[in-house]
């Protein structure tokens, strides 16, 4: 993995605008691993490639994670920056092998979900979306002998496969803790990367292209060349032109 350029991340602005957050992941990581193929890629859990994302981040951006919350006792404003490391990505991976529940008679074999599950469920109500995620990640249900299909399982059954599936990929619901210096009411907040990481690159790419017009309009340079200056030496050419 290698961190994105000031031209990688406009490219992947301009693709992803407008997509879906699971196509968003995607081509960030497949800009940053452009040996791995995308099919790889996508079959990663979710939880482990939003661990890589965050690597990502952190290569491009640095560990600093400046965010937001409000209070969800007295809706008090809060602003704090974060490390990545905070967050729990440094935990284990899951391993690769399905994982097994047995309850009310029922004997399940499944897997996790990864971003081909939540490309193949996107656009659907949420119900409608974690059922398909479901019967997607379902390898075998057997029932008295008898193999039995997703929809026929009881929702207890679902609901405790669904549990198990968030215990074992945690890095998929990466939190951290916060406590509000208002009311002092402490919780765990939740971290979504992709929208976090998305967001910013929204904001920094909006920046380089203004850098771009600038510098562009006062020396009639290429944007290619001018976005493949350091930040440090285009910073240095726009102080020239603000004295
Ligand atoms: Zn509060």
């Amino acid at each position: 993995m290698r961190p994105l350029s000031a031209s990688q991340l406009i490219d992947v602005w301009e693709r992803g605008s407008g997509l879906p957050p699971v196509r968003q992941a995607l081509l960030l990581l497949h800009a940053a691993c452009p040996d791995e193929p995308p099919e790889a890629l996508a079959a990663l859990h979710v939880g482990r490639r939003d661990a890589r994302l965050l690597r990502l981040r952190t290569l491009t951006m640095g560990p600093r994670l400046d965010c937001e919350a409000a209070c969800p006792a007295c809706a008090e404003r809060l602003e704090f920056s974060l490390q990545a490391d905070d967050l729990g990505a440094a935990a284990a991976p899951p391993a690769d092998t399905p994982l097994s529940l047995e309850l009310q008679g029922y004997a399940l074999l499944f897997r996790l979900p990864n971003s081909q599950d939540l490309m193949v469920a996107a656009g659907q109500n949420p119900h409608e979306a974690e059922r398909q995620i479901l019967r997607r990640c379902l390898v075998q249900a057997v029932h008295a002998g008898e193999n039995v299909m997703l929809d026929d399982l009881p929702d207890k059954v679902l609901a405790a496969m669904s549990r198990r599936m968030a215990e074992a990929d945690e890095l998929a619901d990466m939190r951290f803790d916060l406590t509000c210096p208002a009311c002092d009411h402490a919780w765990q907040a939740p971290f979504d990367i992709v929208a976090y990481f998305w967001r910013e690159l929204e904001e920094g790419v909006q920046r380089l292209l203004h850098e771009a017009h600038r510098l562009a309009a006062a020396y009639g340079w290429r944007e290619a060349d001018i976005l493949a200056m350091s930040p440090w030496r285009r910073q240095q050419y726009l102080n020239f032109l603000s004295t």
